[in-house]
């Protein structure tokens, strides 16, 4: 994938599914690591897959996502949320406003959720890299791919707990040395 037009940052990932599964690569990616670090991305991005991350990720964001919509239609159909915040009768537009309000903490959760099962996978594919491939191949990708990207490298627990797809890169670096 060009992604030099638009960033410096590096990056890969799993797309699609079946026959129409593929890896990309950044050009960034590819210009820039050796071709033993390239391997590693490979087999972690690999891993994904052997692991059915990519599947199950996809189900879960369906899941969620009709759960949205479940939430919104009885939000919509219901008189309720329009009386509770004030509305005299019906309004659609006040229960817009009441599933905004209600959707966020929701949100939050399910989001909090996708993070730790997003976590778990990170650390399986690591490892799905260092049994196929190689461990410190792997590692001086991630370092290098920390650095790209100005990562905090010992950002607060709790705020890795809420909001981090990704372990911290020390936590993937001593996992790889066990
Ligand atoms: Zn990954």
């Amino acid at each position: 994938m060009d992604g030099s037009r638009r960033s410096s940052k590096a990056n890969a990932f799993f797309s699609g599914l079946g026959k129409k599964k593929k890896i990309v690569l950044f050009d960034t990616l590819v210009n820039n690591y050796s071709k033993d670090e390239l391997v590693a991305v490979l087999a972690h991005e690999v891993g994904h897959y052997k692991k059915k991350h990519t599947l199950f990720s996809m189900i879960f964001s369906i899941l969620q996502t009709a759960l949205l919509l479940w939430l919104l239609s009885v939000f919509i159909n219901n008189e309720w949320f329009s009386l509770a915040l004030g509305g005299t009768e019906y309004s659609l537009a006040l229960s817009l406003i009441a599933f905004t309000l209600l959707y966020s903490p929701l949100s939050l959760i399910t989001g909090i959720l996708m993070n730790i099962y997003s976590r778990k996978n990170e650390f399986e594919a690591d490892n799905f890299a260092r049994v196929t491939f190689s461990a410190e191949a792997l590692a001086s990708a991630l370092k290098k791919l920390s650095s790209d990207s100005l990562s905090n490298l010992t950002p607060h627990p709790m705020y890795v707990f809420f909001y981090y797809s990704h372990p911290p890169l020390l936590q993937r670096l001593k996992a790889l040395q066990a």
